[in-house]
């Protein structure tokens, strides 16, 4: 199984909770006025991986740097890749690694597309912490932590999946720049 990426960044601070590794996945519908990643948008350019050479590639970097907390998935969309991104979280769960995983999509329409989409369903389910939706530019806080917009939300996916209802992720010293 292959994925399409835009590129890999080692350490980050600012795509989720500690330090993560993020991957960026190449290709994007959304076209959100603004977007700082126009590059990912073509579904055509970047390069592809196998899913088990980016799985040794992230389990080594791991290996080498025990404060990394976990990978973040942003891009492009990576819903768009839901299938082989879902195994990779799998695996990287087994790891001890969380996962973050940002969307143009909302949690809503996500649960809409996994009614027939199964690699939607289970990268969702994979997911600890989903950061949805679009880049609104008339929404834009520079303030806001993870997130470029307000309509933006960080929503804790276990709790939400467990009572149906969704649920942010509460860690207040987090949501915003201090
Ligand atoms: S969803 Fe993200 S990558 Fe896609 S256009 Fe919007 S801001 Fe850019």
């Amino acid at each position: 199984m292959e994925i399409r990426l835009a590129g890999i960044t080692e350490e980050s601070i600012v795509d989720g909770p500690g330090l993560r590794l993020v991957v960026f996945a190449q290709g994007c519908p959304h076209h959100c006025q603004g977007c700082h990643n126009p590059d990912t948008h073509d579904v055509n350019s970047g390069y592809t991986i196998t899913l088990t050479d980016l799985f040794g590639y992230i389990e080594q970097r791991f290996a080498g740097n025990k404060i990394l907390r976990g990978v973040t998935f942003s891009g492009g969309e990576p819903f768009l890749q839901a299938e082989p991104l879902g195994c990779l979280a799998e695996r990287l769960k087994a790891l001890g690694l969380d996962i973050v995983c940002y969307s143009g999509f909302t949690f809503e329409q996500l649960g809409a597309m996994a009614i027939t989409n199964t690699g939607v369903g289970q990268l969702l389910r994979q997911t600890d912490i989903l950061i949805d939706g679009l880049y609104r530019a008339n929404e834009r806080d520079l303030g806001l932590a993870f997130r470029g917009s307000r309509n933006q939300r960080l929503i804790d996916i276990a709790a939400t999946l467990a009572t149906g209802q969704i649920t942010l992720w509460e860690d207040a010293s987090q949501k915003r720049w201090a």
